[in-house]
C-alpha cells in the first residue's frame, strides 16, 4: 500500500522517522515517500503492459516538480489541465508529444501555449472549444492531435462532487451528440479529431464502470469506422482508487484484467491518466496538537495543519486516518478503518485552527491519549492536499518533503511571512 508504518512504536517513512523531520523541518508538513510513488506507478506500467499506454500522470493531483521529475524518470507523461500545469510539464523536460491538455475552458492564451509547445492531444469538451482551437491553428499555421471527452452515462458510484461521466454534467458531450461532433470536425480539420477521452469521476472502487464506460465507447468508434472516419486514441482517464481506509481500491491488475479484453486488438491506442492511485499513498500530512480542549460533550485535538493544507474532509467529507506519530502506550494502529476502536482510545475531533466549523481534519475518531505537542500523521493526503493548498487565514504555505531511503530533502521550504507579503509591498 505505501512505505509509512510503524516500527518500535514510532512512525517511520521509509527509513526516516517521521518526528525527526517534524524536529527540524517543524510542521504542518507534507512528507512523501519516493518508493511509494515508484511502486505506485510500476505496478500500472506492468499491468497494463500488454497493450503498452502512454500513461499521462495527472499532475492536479500533486504538481512538486521534484514529483514530476521523478515520474518523467520512470517513463510517464503528463495529464495537464491549466496553462501553469503545462509550463509544469516542460519545466521537467516532458516529451510534448505525450502530452494531454485537458479542461473545459481552456482560454486563447492556453490555446495558444499548448499549440506552441506541440503538445499530442487536447481533450476537447465542446464544439464551441473544437471550432476555437481549429481556428487558432488556422491563425497561427499549426495543427494538433485532439480526443473528444465523451460522458458514457455511467454511474461510478462516487461522492456528487466527484462524479463526472454521467449525461448532465458540465465534462465532455453525450454519445449522441458526440456522434454529430466528429461527422462535423472529424475530417479536414487542422484539429485532427482521432480520439475518445473518457473520465467517469474518482477515486472508482471498482472495475465495472470502467468496462462499460470502455463498451460504450468502443461502440462509438465502431459506428464512427463505418461512417469512414479514423479514430485511433482511446483515454480512458483516472480515477483508479487509492487506500484511505484500508485496501478497499482494487490493484492496478484488477482494472488491467477487466480492460484490457474489452481493448485487445481494437486498433487504438491507450492513454491512462492516474493521479490518486500513484500519489495518494505516497503522503502525509504532520501536524502538532497546539490544545486540546472539551465543548458539551465532544472533545477536540487541535492541530497546527489545516484546511489550508487538506480541504478534502471540508469540500467532500473525505476520509483521512489520523494518528499519534508516537501513540501513548505503544498504540500501534492495526488499520487505517473508519471503525477502528482500540481499548484505551477516546472518542475526539481533530481540528485545524482556521475559523471556519467546516474546518475539520477527523472528525469522530477514537484515538490513544494525546497531550498538548503531541505529533499527528494525517495518511493518504498526497494526492489533492499540497496542490489545494491556501494562504486563508494568512497561513504560508507549507513544506513539502520527500523522503529516499534513509534520507530526506525538503523539496519546497516553508513559506516566510515575508516571501507571503512580498507581491503585495510594491
Ligand atoms: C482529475 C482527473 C484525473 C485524475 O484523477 P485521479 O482521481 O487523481 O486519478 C484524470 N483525468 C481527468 C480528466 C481528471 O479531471
Amino acid at each position: 500500500m505505501d512505505h509509512f508504518g510503524y516500527r518500535a512504536g514510532e512512525l517511520i517513512c521509509e527509513d526516516v522517522a517521521v518526528a525527526a523531520i517534524a524536529e527540524r523541518e517543524g510542521t504542518p508538513a507534507y512528507v512523501y515517500s519516493t518508493q511509494t510513488f515508484v511502486d505506485h506507478f510500476d505496478r500500472l506500467r506492468a499491468a497494463f503492459a500488454e497493450l503498452n499506454p502512454i500513461i499521462c500522470y495527472s499532475i492536479k493531483s500533486c504538481h512538486n516538480l521534484h514529483i514530476l521529475r521523478l515520474m518523467r524518470s520512470l517513463g510517464a507523461s503528463f495529464d495537464v489541465v491549466s496553462g501553469g500545469e503545462l509550463v509544469r510539464a516542460l519545466e521537467v523536460g516532458a516529451d510534448a508529444s505525450r502530452i494531454v491538455f485537458a479542461g473545459v475552458g481552456k482560454t486563447d492564451d492556453e490555446i495558444r501555449m499548448a499549440l506552441g509547445a506541440r503538445v499530442g492531444w487536447f481533450n476537447v469538451e465542446s464544439e464551441q472549444e473544437l471550432e476555437r482551437i481549429d481556428q487558432l491553428c488556422e491563425l497561427s499555421n499549426a495543427s494538433t492531435g485532439a480526443a473528444l471527452r465523451v460522458n458514457p452515462d455511467v454511474d461510478p458510484h462516487t461522492h456528487r462532487y466527484t462524479t463526472t461521466g454521467k449525461r448532465e454534467t458540465k465534462f465532455g458531450v453525450d454519445v449522441d451528440r458526440a456522434r454529430r461532433v466528429f461527422r462535423e470536425f472529424g475530417r479536414d480539420r487542422r484539429v485532427r479529431l482521432t480520439g475518445i477521452h473518457l473520465h467517469i469521476g474518482s477515486p472508482v472502487n471498482r472495475v465495472e464502470p470502467y468496462v462499460e464506460a470502455v463498451t460504450r465507447a468502443l461502440q462509438l468508434v465502431e459506428s464512427l469506422r463505418v461512417d469512414g472516419l479514423t479514430i485511433d486514441t482511446l483515454n480512458i482517464g483516472g480515477g483508479f482508487g487509492a487506500h484511505y481506509e484500508g485496501a478497499e481500491a482494487p490493484a492496478a491488475q484488477a482494472y488491467a484484467e477487466a480492460v484490457i479484453p474489452v481493448l485487445r486488438a481494437r486498433g487504438l491506442q491507450l492513454i491512462l491518466e492516474p493521479g490518486r492511485s500513484i500519489s495518494a499513498n505516497a503522503g502525509i500530512l504532520l501536524a502538532r496538537t497546539i490544545f486540546t480542549k472539551r465543548g458539551g460533550d465532544k472533545t477536540f485535538v487541535i492541530v497546527d495543519a489545516a484546511m489550508t493544507e487538506l480541504i478534502r474532509p471540508a469540500l467532500y467529507e473525505a476520509y483521512h486516518f489520523a494518528w499519534p506519530v508516537k501513540p501513548a502506550n505503544g498504540m500501534v494502529p492495526p488499520h487505517r478503518g473508519r471503525d477502528l476502536k482500540l481499548d484505551g482510545t477516546s472518542l475526539v475531533d481533530v481540528v485545524g485552527p482556521v475559523c471556519e466549523s467546516a474546518d475539520l481534519l477527523a472528525p469522530n475518531r477514537w484515538l490513544p491519549p494525546i497531550q498538548r505537542g503531541d505529533l499527528l500523521a494525517i495518511f493518504s493526503t498526497g494526492a489533492y492536499g499540497s496542490v489545494m493548498g491556501s494562504r486563508y487565514n494568512s497561513r504560508p504555505l507549507a513544506p513539502e518533503i520527500l523522503v529516499d531511503g534513509g534520507d530526506y530533502r525538503v523539496i519546497r521550504p516553508r513559506e516566510s511571512y515575508d516571501q507571503m507579503l512580498a507581491a503585495e509591498r510594491s
